[in-house]
């Protein structure tokens, strides 16, 4: 695997979005929504970084992988908290097609949130086929095309504790390899 963002790099990103969005939302109350599982890792690494009030609440949805139909899509795990006239603030760890922040969009502001504003640890733009409302806080902007893991992202469930993102390579979808960090 290929070192593709450093934690040094990471943690530095990390700390300026946070620092970004607790200015943003000076004064109001934050109802944070992530999408598991791939948030957790950035999503907590993002929150203990931001100043004021913040409330937690979780999403998991699953998408077929080919459609754009909303009957293949579905909400696995909803919310607990009534979003009506808050402040949400979607966090993804990456926006590849569009399609899972696409659905997540809409529903939430069916549900009568005050305002809907996505933050996305990577954002991929090359695949992207979904209409969305573009997030407005990116950790990075990424135009490659291998398939990163590590900080959160997984491959087939695993890696997601890796402490930075790297790029799969060949040798890495090998079934009898270990995966080699470099
Ligand atoms: P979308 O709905 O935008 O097409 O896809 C979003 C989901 O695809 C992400 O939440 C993630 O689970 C998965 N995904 C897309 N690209 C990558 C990638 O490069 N690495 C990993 N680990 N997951 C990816």
């Amino acid at each position: 695997m290929k070192n593709l963002y450093t934690r040094k790099e990471i943690d530095k990103r990390i700390a300026e979005l946070a620092a970004e969005i607790s200015r943003d939302y000076a004064g109001k109350s934050i109802l944070a929504i992530g999408l598991l599982k791939g948030c957790t890792i950035f999503m907590s690494h993002l929150l203990v970084q931001i100043e004021g009030d913040v409330e937690i609440d979780f999403m998991t949805v699953s998408s077929y992988k080919h459609g754009a139909r909303s009957e293949n899509f579905k909400f696995i795990q909803d919310l607990d908290t009534d979003v009506a006239g808050r402040d949400v603030l979607i966090i993804e760890d990456i926006i590849d097609t569009g399609k899972t922040l696409a659905f997540t969009q809409q529903h939430l502001k069916q549900q009568g949130a005050r305002s809907v504003e996505t933050v996305t640890f990577v954002n991929k733009t090359t695949r992207r086929t979904f209409d969305i409302d573009p997030p407005k806080y990116v950790g990075f902007q990424y135009d490659g095309d291998p398939f990163i893991v590590g900080f959160g992202f997984d491959y087939g469930g695993r890696y997601r504790n890796l402490p930075a993102v790297y790029q799969m390579e060949e040798r890495d979808y090998a079934p009898e390899g270990a995966a080699v960090l470099a």
